[in-house]
C-alpha cells in the first residue's frame, strides 16, 4: 500500500495532472492521493492558496472577492475543460464557494478550498473515490492532528478494492469548523493517512529530484541525497531546506514508515528515502538561512532571580518575536528571530518594555544575519564540524557563534547575511564535493 501526495506544481495544470494519472496508474499499490492546490505553472504564475488568501483579505476589508475569486475559477474551469470533464458540478461548487467566501467565512475556510477543488476534479478524472478531509482530520488548536484522526481514517479507507483521492492541508478543528495546518502543510495530510492506514511507503512527489546535500540554486552541482533519516531532515528543514514540511515527520515518528521524494516531471528518478534510522555515515547537507535580526541584553546577575528566562521569553511573544536560535550567557542572551516577524516599532517597544520591566543595563537589536546548519548522524564521529569551522576562518568569513551539540545531528554556525551563499559554498567544497 503506497500513498501518494502531490504538490502544487504536479497539479498545477491538465498537462502535469495528466502525468499524475500516468505515475498512479503505473502501479497499483498506489491507492490513496493526497493532492495540494494548483500551485504556479511558471515563476510569474500565482498559486492558488495565494490567490485564495487575497480573496479573504478583500472580504476582511469590507469588499467582495470576485475580481480575484474570478482567477481562481478560470484556473479550474480550465483544468477540467482540458481534462474533458464536465464543467457544470464544478460551476456550481466554485459558485457555492464564493459565496460562503463572501458571507465572511474567514481564512481557513477559504485558503481550504484550493486542495478542496483541485482533489474534486482529480477523483472525477481517475474516476477514484473523492474523501473530504474535513470530515476525518481533526487538526488541534496547536496545529497538531487529534489523534482521533487516525481510527476515523483507517475506517474511511478501508475498502481495499478501492482507490481514494483526499485533498491535503486541512481537516477541521475541535469546533468542528474548517482548520488548515501551516503553509505546505499537505505534506503532513500525507504523512497522517499514511499513518493511519499503516503505508508501506509514503511517496511525496514534487518539482525536484530529492533533496538536496545542499540548494541547488546555490551550490550548482551539489547533488540528491539518496537516503536521510527522520531526525536529520527536520533539522535541514529547519535550516531552510524547504522540499519537505518540517511538521510532516511528526505523525509518522513512531512508525517505520519510509518517505519517498520523487518528482512527477522525472518519474524515473529514484529520488531520497527519508528513512527513521540509517547504517549510513554520510553527512547529509548543509544548509543556510538568512533573513535573520539579533536581539542582546544584559544585566548584571540577570539570571539570579528565577523564572527569569521564562519571562523573558513571554515578553517576547506578546511581541510576537520568536526566537529561532538562543545564547545565554552567565548575565547576557542573544536571540535570533526572522526580521519580518516584527517591525521597527513593535521592536522599539519591546525594548523600552524589556528595558524597563528587567531593569537591563544594555539592550541592542541589529539585523542582517544568517544561520547555516550542517547535519550528519556521523557528525560527533568525524571532525566534519572542525573543518568546516577551519575553512570559514581561512576564507575569512566571521562566525558569531558556532554550536555543536544540542541536537547531536546538527552543528550551527552564525553569520553575516551577506556571507551566506559564499560560506554554504565553501563549507560544501570542503565536505561534500
Ligand atoms: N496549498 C497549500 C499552500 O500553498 C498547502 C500545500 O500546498 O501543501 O501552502
Amino acid at each position: 500500500m503506497i500513498v501518494c501526495k502531490f504538490g502544487g506544481s504536479s497539479v498545477a495544470s491538465s498537462s502535469q495532472i495528466i502525468k499524475v494519472k500516468k505515475i498512479l496508474e503505473d502501479n497499483p499499490n498506489r491507492r490513496i492521493a493526497v493532492v495540494s492546490a494548483p500551485g504556479k505553472r511558471d515563476k510569474d504564475d500565482e498559486k492558488i492558496t495565494d490567490l485564495l488568501y487575497k480573496c479573504n483579505a478583500l472580504v476582511r476589508n469590507g469588499s467582495s472577492s470576485k475580481p480575484v475569486f474570478k482567477k481562481v475559477a478560470e484556473r479550474f474551469l480550465q483544468i477540467a475543460y482540458e481534462l474533458g470533464l464536465d464543467q457544470k458540478p464544478i460551476e456550481l461548487v466554485l459558485d457555492d464557494i464564493r459565496y460562503k467566501i463572501d458571507a465572511g467565512s474567514g481564512a481557513d475556510y477559504t485558503a481550504s478550498r484550493g486542495e478542496y477543488l483541485s482533489a474534486f476534479i482529480i477523483s472525477q478524472y481517475l474516476k477514484w473515490e473523492f474523501v473530504d478531509a474535513e470530515d476525518s482530520i481533526i487538526i488541534k488548536s496547536d496545529g497538531t492532528v487529534n489523534p482521533l484522526t487516525y481510527d476515523r481514517l483507517k475506517m474511511v479507507f478501508e475498502d481495499r478494492r478501492k482507490r481514494y483521492v483526499i485533498p491535503g492541508f486541512y481537516g477541521c478543528g475541535d469546533d468542528r469548523m474548517i482548520k488548515t495546518f501551516t503553509r505546505g502543510g499537505s505534506d503532513i495530510t500525507g504523512s497522517v493517512v499514511a499513518r493511519a492506514v499503516g503505508a508501506d511507503l509514503y511517496e511525496n512527489w514534487t518539482d525536484v529530484s530529492g533533496i538536496f546535500s545542499a540548494d541547488p540554486r546555490l551550490v550548482k552541482d551539489s547533488t540528491v541525497i539518496d537516503e536521510i533519516t527522520y531526525k536529520e531532515v527536520r533539522e535541514l528543514s529547519d535550516y531552510g531546506a524547504s522540499v519537505f514540511h518540517e511538521e510532516a515527520i511528526a505523525p509518522i515518528q513512531n512508525t517505520d514508515i519510509p518517505i519517498n521524494i520523487r518528482n512527477t516531471n522525472k518519474p524515473e528518478d529514484k529520488g531520497t528515502m527519508i528513512v527513521p534510522y540509517s547504517e549510513k555515515k554520510k553527512l547529509a547537507g548543509v544548509s543556510v538561512k538568512g533573513g535573520l535580526s539579533r536581539l542582546s541584553l544584559r544585566r548584571l546577575m540577570l539570571f539570579k532571580g528565577q523564572g527569569t528566562r521564562h519571562a523573558l521569553l513571554t515578553m517576547l511573544h506578546i511581541f510576537g518575536v520568536r526566537p529561532v536560535y538562543s545564547l545565554y550567557g552567565i548575565d547576557s542572551v542573544v536571540w535570533f528571530f526572522e526580521s519580518k516577524s516584527a517591525g521597527e516599532s513593535v521592536l522599539d517597544a519591546m525594548c523600552q518594555r524589556l528595558k524597563d520591566e528587567f531593569m537591563l543595563d544594555e539592550i541592542h537589536v541589529d539585523s542582517g544575519y544568517a544561520i547555516m546548519g550542517l547535519v550528519g548522524t556521523n557528525l560527533y564521529e568525524s571532525d566534519s564540524y572542525l573543518r568546516a569551522a577551519e575553512r570559514l576562518k581561512k576564507e575569512n568569513i566571521k562566525t558569531y557563534f558556532m554550536n555543536y551539540g544540542a541536537s547531536q545531528v546538527s552543528a550551527t554556525f552564525g553569520l553575516k547575511e551577506e556571507d551566506k551563499e559564499k560560506a554554504l559554498e565553501v563549507v560544501y567544497d570542503e565536505l561534500f564535493r
